[in-house]
């Protein structure tokens, strides 16, 4: 038995990538009733992220198609299954890519959010999407460019309830993955110096998450000039254009040898490299965000790592998705973090193939779409 209200959801809305390199298309897709331990979501609004973009044109899209993707999503519960017991029907939450089980031996480790269910499920997560008996691929188990997606409990995060949607979107991928990664991957502390190579929605959340550390100088590094000022409305205090200069030297000089953190934020080996080469010899530390094309490596000369330095990476900036995922709303809330100039663009679901091309002019930082019309309210339960 599930608590429905008011009527069993059996059917979703969703804009469908049916190949590589082709417009999504809205189809009315079939959705899995949620089983004991599932609850089904409405998605009030998601962002659209730059993976999501990978997957579409073929580069990194580990997902078969025909896939609905998007992993930025947030919205009201619409019905629960009987052992469901942490959210119930009207609560907020957020689809969270990597659940929570809470009991194995890597969620109670205090030191990674890659839940053992989650790693044994990766490369066969689940999918409530259907069409004409046809699975349809669910993009990091979340799929949010759809009107209703069905997850399990320990994939489902409640929040707090006066912070419109499409602002609360964003901590489920860019506003974890950038302020994760500098709190919990990198753990950077007071005073440290910091850059961060490509200011789109995960640079720009790597900025202001080394703003909340306290970090003294934090290096942003991009070839669109428009990311100079959006950068300094999240604490970055310089800004390299990396088209004009070259961007190793230029840290080394404001730095007097090198930065302690590098974060490369982008996906490109290259700027890997640039990133790496800019850490301080000693104790350099470069965290790795981007994720690149299938089957490129990062080449590293072992000597390199013998000087102290070391590389590191993180998937959602290491938080947990139900434990300390809804805290970052807290510092929405209490003034911290700066969510508002990072939703640069907000759409309605049916014009989200021009939110893709606002992504690839590198005009938008976020976009955010919604099949509801109230996306833009707080409460609409
Ligand atoms: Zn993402
Ligand atoms: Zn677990």
């Amino acid at each position: 038995m599930t608590t429905t209200f008011p009527a069993p959801i059996r059917k979703t809305w969703a804009m469908v990538a049916h190949a590589p390199n082709t417009p999504l298309v809205r189809e009315e897709l079939d959705l899995a009733a949620p089983r004991d331990d599932e609850v089904l979501i409405e998605i009030i609004a998601s962002g659209l992220c730059h993976t999501d973009l990978s997957q579409l044109e073929g580069k990194a899209a580990p997902y078969p198609f025909p896939v609905v993707v998007g992993h930025e999503g947030a919205g009201i519960v619409r019905e629960v299954g009987a052992k469901v017991t942490s959210v119930k029907v009207g609560d907020h939450v957020i689809p969270v890519a990597i659940g929570e089980c809470g009991q194995c031996g890597n969620c109670r480790s205090g030191k990674t959010n890659l839940c053992e269910v989650f790693l044994s499920e990766i490369a066969t997560q689940p999918t409530p999407f259907s069409l004409n008996g046809e699975r349809v691929s669910a993009y990091s188990g979340v799929g949010s460019l759809a009107q209703y997606v069905v997850m399990n409990e320990r994939n489902v995060a409640p929040i707090r309830k006066d912070v419109p949607f499409h602002l609360a979107c964003t901590i489920g991928c860019s506003v974890a993955t950038g302020v994760g990664a500098v709190l919990h991957t990198a753990h950077v502390a007071a005073g440290a110096t910091v850059a961060v190579f490509g200011l789109g929605g995960i640079g720009l959340n790597v900025v202001q998450g080394a703003r909340l550390a306290g970090a003294s100088r934090i290096i942003g590094i991009d070839i669109n000039p428009m990311r100079d000022a959006q950068g300094r409305r999240f604490g970055m205090t310089d800004f390299i254009n990396g088209a004009q200069v070259n961007a190793v030297e230029a840290i080394q000089a404001l730095t007097g040898g090198g930065v302690d953190f590098a974060f490369e934020c982008v996906g490109n080996v290259r700027l890997m490299q640039q990133a790496f080469d800019s850490t301080r010899i000693g104790w350099g530390c470069t965290v790795i965000l981007g994720v690149p094309a299938d089957g490129e490596t990062m080449p590293i000369v072992p000597f390199m790592l013998q000087l102290g330095r070391t590389v590191k990476g993180s998937f959602m900036g290491n938080m947990q998705g139900r434990s300390q995922l809804p805290g970052l709303l807290d510092h929405y809330a209490e003034g911290r973090l700066n969510l508002d100039d990072l939703v640069t663009h907000r759409l309605s679901m049916a014009s989200v193939n021009e939110g893709f091309a606002l992504m690839k002019s590198g005009e938008a930082v976020r976009t955010v779409v919604s099949f509801a019309e109230d996306m833009f309210k707080g409460e609409t339960a």
